[in-house]
């Protein structure tokens, strides 16, 4: 599954949201099918809510890394 910036002129697939795409999740692994296309709004307001629930494997926790000495 990858993020891609949207190339052409597309709506926002969330219901209720007229504006335009900014950007589109490709992917080509879930059951369901097709790119959803999500503008710049909406995609914040997802990654809020992803961000209520997963950290990104990447990034560790400040307290991971201060621990490590990694950072001050
Ligand atoms: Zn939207």
């Amino acid at each position: 599954m990858i993020v891609e910036r949207v190339k052409v002129r597309v709506k926002c697939d969330a219901s209720g949201c007229n504006e335009r795409s900014d950007y589109v999740i490709v992917n080509k692994r879930f059951v369901f099918d097709g790119n959803v296309y999500l503008c710049a709004n909406c995609m914040n307001e997802l990654y809020g809510e992803i961000g209520k629930y997963i950290i990104p494997k990447n990034v560790k926790p400040l307290y991971e890394r201060r621990a490590k000495g990694e950072t001050k």
